[in-house]
């Protein structure tokens, strides 16, 4: 099925999976740990209830905000929870104040920028990851993080999830694919390092779409991808169609997943890092597909294609 030079690069690729991988050369004296945080945006602009507006039709935030229950803690506090976990183990580590939960640059950008300089102030602290969507970034706040860029470890993580309108509409994503590419050059221009994250199975897209996506991403200035693979969370509005017409979703097993990964792999610019193939949502929010697989399982599954 490959080539032994494409499986020699898909070995390399499985190996240095991972943020760890990513981060490291940037930090070779010390560790360094994202520490995630949920200070600023307790909702997006996609979820408007005066509206009706339900947000991303797979959105369970709970199902991707690890700490949402500290997410009232001031910031301090949720540095030193998230630090107090690492530092006794790691007294050299250094971290990254994670901004993640829902969509982090909702807010003023006067309350932004202060609570970025909270945390490049706090000690350990040595750069900022903040997640966002791509409608969700304006010039004011790109201008600030270039400076902040000058001196500190800055990514932001822009949430993609299909190169396809089309999908992107018909899970209310809220935004375009040519907005995706805008803000991602606008962000390069600033010389400010770039994840893009992506679902891979989102309903009516075919094999050969999703494989696409690799393509056109390569295209783009992105340092770092994150995948997954497309889990219907109970209490969404993707879960209660998945409900009334199963057969619309073509959900994987692991090794078709596995498979698919492979071959994005293979398209995919190999300057581009990647963080993670899984998402593994919380099993009590999980309609499917019951995988319940950690990272290295997963990685064994791929391992094990190469050898077929
Ligand atoms: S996925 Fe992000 S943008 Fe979409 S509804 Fe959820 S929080 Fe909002």
């Amino acid at each position: 099925m490959f080539t032994p030079q494409q499986i020699a690069f898909l070995e390399r690729r499985i190996e240095q999976a991972g943020f760890g991988s990513f981060i490291n050369p940037y930090f070779p004296n010390f560790k360094v740990q994202k520490i995630t945080l949920a200070t600023i945006a307790h909702t997006c602009p996609n979820r408007n209830p005066i509206t009706g507006e339900v947000g991303c039709t797979y959105c369970n935030n709970a199902s991707f905000t690890p700490n949402i229950e500290t997410k009232t803690l001031p910031l301090n506090e949720q540095l030193s929870q998230g630090i107090d976990f690492f530092r006794y183990k790691y007294p050299t580590m250094r971290y990254l104040a994670y901004f993640q939960s829902y969509t982090s640059t909702f807010a003023s950008c006067h309350k932004l920028i202060d609570l970025y300089q909270q945390a490049l102030a706090y000690p350990g602290v040595v750069g900022l990851v903040v997640s966002t969507r791509p409608d969700m970034m304006p010039n004011a706040l790109l201008d600030f993080l270039q400076q902040v860029a000058k001196e500190h470890f800055v990514l932001i993580e822009y949430g993609v999830e299909s190169t396809i309108n089309d999908t992107l509409n018909r899970v209310n994503r809220g935004h375009s694919y040519e907005q995706s590419i805008e803000t991602i050059e606008r962000t390069a221009r600033r010389g400010i390092k770039i994840g893009a994250h992506l679902i891979l199975g989102l309903p009516g897209e075919t094999e050969t779409d999703m494989l696409m996506h690799a393509e056109k991403l390569s295209a783009l200035p992105i340092d770092i991808l994150k995948l997954h693979q497309l889990q219907i969370i109970k209490g969404t509005p993707m879960a209660r169609e998945y409900k009334a017409n199963p057969e619309v979703f073509n959900l994987f097993t692991p090794q078709q997943y596995a498979t698919l990964c492979l071959q994005f792999l293979l398209r995919l610019k190999p300057t581009i890092a990647l963080d993670r193939f899984l998402s593994t949502s919380p099993a009590d929010l999980l309609v499917a597909p019951r995988w319940n697989l950690k990272n290295y399982a997963f990685n064994a599954i791929l391992r094990k294609q190469l050898e077929l």
